[in-house]
Formats: structure tokens, C-alpha cells, sequence
């Protein structure tokens, strides 16, 4: 494991709120990897920022009588204070819009043209004559000439995820008419240029997904095309020497994963450039963004000399979808996070979008019926569970003390080797980004002290039963470290019941298999950890959907 990381997600869009499906495939991955890390004692920094530039800001901005920065900022604000509510614990989050990623991306900019990656060229633009604007991107929607997917915005096809360089039967997204052409000079990245080098990258880096990797190979057999980076807006980066016009928002945005993480690394007065070059780099993204992150991110790194180099890990999910029917703002089929938090606690929703997202393209389903019973039965009913009849009961029968454990029977051997395989075991599978089945690793583990218990019958008081109570306790103790990067909250709760005192973060990952819990040690207040969810309650929370 390398000792040092930067981590960043796909940059939110300052232009409405956060919602399940944002957190699920991204921040939430991102956050519990960031964690884990952390505790391993890697030197780890979780940097995001909000996407501040584009069409749809400016527009929005005019419509709400608001300069495009008090409108960026409204959101950035908005969608830090959202996360931080859901426990996503950003080192520094930042903006695209900062003087120090408009000067970053104009330095890649000039670097990039120095190295005969940029051409200028004129272009036909679409032109709404009845609304007297240019259409870039999103206000231009058609059917996406490789699927024939219709109803497709010009930068980017949802149905297959590419670019289409023209998109067939053009109509304006504002009124719908059918826009004109009109000429303008536009500034080119040239794509084309990092066809095999993009391919050596791709074949030389084992940490990437298999089947995205194969996907996007595909894409370099069939051609790149060179990316259009101009737009003929006000509201962006403005391109040197052209500065009526700005750069395009997939110019600029992945590059303030760089501007951003050396602006806090700097400030901390750690070299960021250094630093960004010798640790693992992690984007964690959905696979809509597929594309940008795996062709354009790269060959723009490449395209610099490698002066900052190239990502680690690209972890990739699919979307997640809601009552299985695709999550969509403008028909009010969502749950905005904010909302979600104001019903149930954070780490309810931690818990259930770890448990149901592989690390893979396959879309996710929320369910709430789904999510009742995962909350019900499994966090409660086997690990709120565990916790609560260990802890109870070491503090109704021996007054909260940890026993001095007797000789180790057959079952007791089996429980400590438990705890003392979980801190590997766990390993294995989150270095692989495999959140899931190590939360599901956790839950077998509480099954397990949870039948142990069981068995061994400590209120009976029968020999052994010091053994069961100093284990299942050390149990406990296990899990609260464990649960760290996946339910902090919880985490927290536990190891302040535990009467342990200090900071969890201030333990290795190791100690998850250490029994920390010595004799004679004395545990906190102890109370149930968590509420169970009501079913009359998930009625009215369908309630807004049933009329959907
Ligand atoms: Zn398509
Ligand atoms: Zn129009």
C-alpha cells in the first residue's frame, strides 16, 4: 500500500441539489476508501470541489435574476453542507471557478498548445434564432448517431455514453424549434494524437476495471475525435488570447482535482506537486463519465508531459435507479439527500447503498421496501443487536467490568481466531474496492459472536462464561474500528460505549484484530444504538411516488 493518496469524486454540478443517486456511486465510495486508508496510516486527502461553469449555470443564473457567482456559490455552499450531513468528509472541498484552477487550466491550456496538441478551426454552430443564443451542449437534443437513442443531448448520450460528434435531428432545448448554423472559430484539442499511448496506458495499469478498460479500448480501435473545447458563453474559463470565448466545462472541471488538491496541500505547506507525484490517485466516478475520465483526463496529462501524472484507480458504478425506474429531477422521480436525512440517520443510508452496490457497472436499485428490511433485520436486528446484548450484558452481570477470561473451550478458539483473521480479511477485499462484501464481511462476523452467544449461555453462569462475555465484548470492539470508514456515526457511538477513550481514528486497522478489551477494564453507558425503521412510516415515504 502505497503511504500516500489523493482522492477525489466526479465534481457536482452547482446547479441543484445532491441526490441518492449522486452519493451512491461516487462521494459515499469515495468517503469509506478515504477512511480506510486513513486508519491504515496512509496519508490521505479526500479534495472535491463544485462545478461551477456552463451553459445550464449561465441560463439558470439569468432566469433567477442572479450573477452566475452568487449562484455557483449558493450551491457549493448548499452541497457541502448536504454532504457533510451525510458524514462525507471531505479534506478540502473547493471550486472550479477558483482563481487558482481558471490560472491552472489556462497554464494546460498554453502547455498543451506549446506541444502542438490545440488547432483552431471554424466551426457551424447551432443558433436559436428565436431565442438569439448559440446552443451549445445541452440545448441542443437529438437522436445520438451510434445508438439512434433519441432524445439525446449533443454532449453526451446516456443510452450508450459516448460522444457523438453530430447529433441527427437537432432541435433547440428551449423552445424545440429547429436551430439554424451559424460560423465560429473554435479551439481543438487533438485527441487523435493519444490513441496508442492512451492504449499503453490501458494495458500497463492492472489496477483499472477489467470490462471498462475493454469498453474504452474498443472506443480507440474505432477512432478518437478531437474534442471541441470552445463555447461561445461568457461563463467559463476564458481562453488566452480569445477571451470573447471560454473554455468548455470538460476542459476544466477534472483539472481542478489537480488545482484544488495542490491548493490544499500547499497551504498545509506540503509541496502539492511532489506529493500529487508520488501518491496513489484515485477519481471516483459513475459510468456516464466513463469518456471523459478515461480518454480526455488521461490524453490531457499525457499531452503536459505526465508533469502530473496519471490516475491509479478510476473506480466506475453504474446508476442507481429508484423503485427501478431511472432516477429523473425534471419528472420529480428522486430523493434528494437533504430530504432522505431529515427521515432517517446517515448511516441508515450508508449502510444500505454500500450494501447494495458492487463494485461494477451494474446499476443499482433503491428499493423501500428493500431498505426497511436491510435496516431492520440486518443492521439492527443481527449488528445493533450483538452490540447491545454483549455490552448489556457484561454491564448487568458484572457491573460494566471485563471478567478475566477462564480457559479457552473448542468455540472459544473459533471466536478468537474471528477476530483475530477480520483485520486481513477485510483488507483483501477494500483494497479491491470491494465495499460491499466487506460490509457483508462485518455482518457474517456479528452473525457469527451473535450465535456464539447464543451458544455458550452466559446468563446461565456456567464455566466459560467469563471466556464469552471477555470475547463477545472484544467482539464489539472489533466491529466499532471496523464500521469506521462505513457508519462513523455509529463507530463513534459504539467506542464511547466501550468506555474506550481517545479518538477511534486514532487507531490502526490492525488493532480490529487485536483484543483491546483487557480485563478488569470498564465499559461506558450502554444503550441501544439504533431505532428501528416503521412501516407506517415507509408508507408515506412512498406515498410521494405512488402519484408520480
Ligand atoms: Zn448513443
Ligand atoms: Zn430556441
Amino acid at each position: 500500500m502505497n503511504s500516500k493518496a489523493i482522492i477525489t469524486s466526479a465534481l457536482p454540478y452547482a446547479n441543484g441539489e445532491i441526490h441518492l443517486g449522486h452519493v451512491a456511486s461516487t462521494y459515499l465510495p469515495a468517503d469509506v476508501t478515504t477512511r480506510f486508508l486513513k486508519l491504515n496510516g496512509v496519508e490521505a486527502y479526500y479534495v472535491c470541489a463544485s462545478d461551477d461553469f456552463g451553459t445550464p449555470i449561465l441560463i439558470q443564473a439569468e432566469r433567477e435574476k442572479k450573477t452566475p457567482q452568487e449562484y455557483v456559490a449558493h450551491w457549493n455552499k448548499r452541497d457541502y453542507e448536504d454532504f457533510t450531513a451525510f458524514d462525507i468528509d471531505f479534506d478540502f472541498f473547493y471550486k472550479t471557478s477558483s482563481q487558482e484552477n481558471i490560472e491552472f487550466v489556462q497554464y494546460v491550456y498554453k502547455k498543451l498548445k506549446e506541444n502542438n496538441h490545440i488547432y483552431e478551426s471554424e466551426i457551424i454552430q447551432f443558433y436559436c434564432q428565436n431565442d438569439k443564443k448559440f446552443l451549445p451542449d445541452r440545448y441542443v437534443v437529438g437522436t445520438c448517431p451510434y445508438c439512434k437513442a433519441q432524445d439525446q443531448y449533443s454532449d453526451l448520450c446516456e443510452k450508450c455514453g459516448r460522444v457523438p460528434e453530430e447529433i441527427e435531428n437537432p432541435k433547440c432545448a428551449i423552445c424545440g424549434a429547429v436551430p439554424v448554423k451559424q460560423k465560429t472559430m473554435h479551439h481543438f484539442f487533438k485527441l487523435k494524437n493519444f490513441g496508442d499511448a492512451l492504449n499503453k496506458w490501458l494495458e500497463e495499469n492492472g489496477k483499472l476495471q477489467k470490462d471498462v478498460k475493454k469498453y474504452v479500448q474498443n472506443w480507440i480501435v474505432s477512432g478518437l475525435v478531437d474534442w471541441d473545447i470552445t463555447r461561445d458563453i461568457s461563463w467559463g474559463v476564458p481562453i488566452p488570447g480569445d477571451e470573447s470565448k471560454v473554455f468548455y466545462g470538460w476542459f476544466d472541471n477534472h483539472l481542478a482535482y489537480i488545482s484544488t488538491a495542490l491548493k490544499f496541500l500547499n497551504d498545509k505547506g506540503i509541496n502539492g506537486k511532489d506529493f500529487w507525484n508520488s501518491a496513489d490517485i484515485y477519481h471516483f466516478i459513475g459510468k456516464d463519465i466513463v469518456y471523459h475520465h478515461f480518454l480526455f483526463l488521461p490524453a490531457m496529462r499525457l499531452g503536459i508531459n505526465e508533469e502530473y501524472k496519471l490516475p491509479d484507480y478510476i473506480p466506475t458504478r453504474g446508476h442507481l435507479t429508484l423503485q427501478s425506474k431511472k432516477i429523473s429531477k425534471s419528472r420529480n422521480w428522486y430523493i434528494g439527500l437533504k430530504e432522505f436525512l431529515g427521515y432517517y440517520p446517515a448511516d441508515y443510508l450508508r449502510f444500505y447503498l454500500v450494501s447494495i452496490n458492487p463494485y461494477s457497472q451494474d446499476d443499482l436499485n433503491f428499493d423501500w421496501d428493500d431498505f426497511v428490511l436491510r435496516i431492520n433485520s440486518e443492521l439492527i436486528g443481527n449488528l445493533g443487536n450483538l452490540v447491545n446484548r454483549a455490552l448489556g450484558f457484561t454491564k448487568k452481570s458484572f457491573d460494566g467490568v471485563i471478567p478475566t477470561p477462564d480457559e479457552f473451550d473448542d468455540k472459544d478458539r473459533e471466536a478468537e481466531q474471528k477476530i483475530k483473521g477480520l483485520a486481513s480479511d477485510l483488507s483483501a477485499l477494500l483494497e479491491q474496492n470491494h465495499l460491499d462484501r466487506a460490509l457483508k464481511k462485518i455482518m457474517e462476523f456479528s452473525m457469527f459472536f451473535n450465535q456464539y452467544f447464543q451458544h455458550k449461555e452466559p446468563w446461565k453462569k456456567g464455566p466459560g462464561t467469563n471466556a464469552c462475555v471477555y470475547l463477545s465484548a472484544n467482539a464489539v470492539c472489533s466491529i466499532a474500528i471496523a464500521l469506521y470508514p462505513f457508519l462513523p456515526t455509529s463507530s463513534k457511538k459504539i467506542w464511547a460505549q466501550l468506555g474506550l477513550s481517545g479518538e477511534i481514528t486514532k487507531n490502526s486497522w490492525k488493532s480490529i484484530s487485536e483484543l483491546m478489551l483487557k480485563p478488569s477494564h470498564k465499559l461506558g453507558d450502554v444503550s441501544p444504538l439504533f431505532v428501528k425503521v416503521e412501516e407506517d412510516d415507509i408508507k408515506k415515504r412512498k406515498e410521494k411516488f405512488a402519484t408520480t
